[in-house]
């Protein structure tokens, strides 16, 4: 199968080609000529699974022909749960809609609304959109749906779990009735089939197999370490074995803080990203993190979903995730389009039920290593710190005197 035979006209053609894709993955070959034909298409299809590109690829095409976009107008929507996600999307969008005269941009809050607001007065063919920030562009006639011709909601579960549920009943009901509508959720549960059956008309349906475990090329292991010694071990793998670019797992947003604060410490150049970050904390972090300028990229599960770092060698679980799908998600970012990765995972007593769940999961044993050189050092631990309070001098009690 070739991404010709799907129907592709050359313009993305070409720029497919200058990605070096060989073949369309499975769920392009599904969607891309249903998207082609003007067909609704509900597809259950998790990141990792080319997802973007197949829906993303036709949808320009389709857009290439017809009349040009008015002033504040826009023709394709596409909602997404997540700041990151919706960058990441417009990216692709650019990528491969680069031999194309069609103009796109991204909207999402925590920033400032002028420039955005600026940049939608010409019209903009596709917009990438987070739902709260564009209705709040809708509340200021910055943006106007009469023209919109496509709309896609990407991870639209996870769109639904953050509460979006609301807005994006809201921002259906200000769009036109006669359009294309393209669904991609990680699952399709009943509230998903619920929304589906409001929103789109006789969709073609696809399911890709979630992958139900990491891409062949990702190496995985486990050391086994003290919870306290995490952080002194994964700084002493680092520097011993010159990892350069390492993506790196925790839990909770404030181990992801005391972990920077412990690599910096040991002049590791590190950044974190996660819920408490703002908007331009989190750009400025992956930027850095994908151009070399930081070393270390700490995250929580949350804030790394959508993530797309084209060649990443190596990820780190400084705490495995409770929920063991989540596990398979984060070595998933390495080890894409048939390159080699590793995954690796640093695991305490207290973490050896989540292992055997992961290992159950992915239907294999992770292989144990020992890192012969590590001396545990008790610098900064990143357990939880147990504050010991001086006791207060215990007031004497009024007793009265016993009666002899
Ligand atoms: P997605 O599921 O959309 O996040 O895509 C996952 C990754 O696969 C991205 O890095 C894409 O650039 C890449 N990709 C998408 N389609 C193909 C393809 N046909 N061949 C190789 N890589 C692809």
């Amino acid at each position: 199968m070739s991404f010709s035979s799907l129907g592709l006209f050359a313009p993305l053609l070409h720029a497919i080609q200058d990605e070096g894709y060989l073949a369309p993955f499975p769920i392009q070959t599904e969607a891309i000529p249903a998207v082609l034909s003007g067909r609704d298409v509900m597809a259950a299809a998790q990141t990792g699974t080319g997802k973007t590109a197949s829906y993303t690829l036709p949808m320009l095409q389709r857009l290439a022909t017809g009349p040009g976009v008015r002033g504040n107008h826009i023709r394709a929507l596409v909602l997404t749960p997540t700041r990151e996600l919706a960058v990441q999307v417009f990216v692709d969008i650019a990528t491969y809609g680069r031999h194309l005269s069609l103009t796109s941009g991204v909207v999402y809050g925590g920033v400032k609304i002028n420039p955005q607001m600026l940049k939608l007065r010409r019209g903009i063919d596709v917009l990438v959109a987070t739902p709260g920030r564009l209705l709040d562009l809708y509340s200021k006639n910055a943006v106007k749906f009469s023209q919109l011709e496509i709309l896609v909601l990407d991870e639209a579960d996870r769109m639904l779990d953050m509460g979006f549920a609301g807005d994006v009943q809201k921002i259906m009901a200000l769009l036109p009735r006669q359009r294309q509508t393209l669904l991609f959720s990680a699952t399709f549960s009943e509230a998903i089939r619920d929304l589906s059956e409001t929103l789109l008309k006789n969709p073609l349906q696809i399911e890709v197999d979630p992958p139900n475990s990491p891409a062949q090329g990702v190496k995985q292991w486990v050391y086994e370490v003290d919870k306290g010694q995490k952080g002194a071990l994964l700084s002493h793998l680092i520097r011993t074995h010159g990892w350069e670019q390492v993506l790196v797992f925790t839990r909770t947003k404030k181990g992801a803080n005391q972990l920077v604060r412990l690599l910096d410490d040991d002049g590791i150049q590190a950044a974190a990203i996660h819920g408490d970050k703002s908007q331009g904390q989190r750009n400025r972090a992956l930027l850095d993190f994908k151009e070399a300028r930081v070393q270390i990229l700490v995250a929580t599960d949350l804030a790394a979903r959508g993530l797309d770092i084209g060649g990443l060698p190596r990820v780190v679980n400084v705490d495995l995730p409770k929920v063991s799908e989540n596990y398979i998600h984060r070595i998933g970012r390495t080890g894409r389009a048939g390159l080699e990765g590793e995954g690796i995972s640093l695991v305490s007593a207290d973490e050896v039920d989540l292992l055997s769940a992961i290992e159950g999961l992915i239907r294999q044993t992770l292989v144990r290593h020992v890192e012969p050189a590590f001396v545990p050092t008790f610098k900064v631990p990143l357990t939880r710190q147990i504050k010991v309070r001086p006791k207060k001098p215990k007031k004497p009690k009024n007793r009265t005197k016993a009666k002899m």
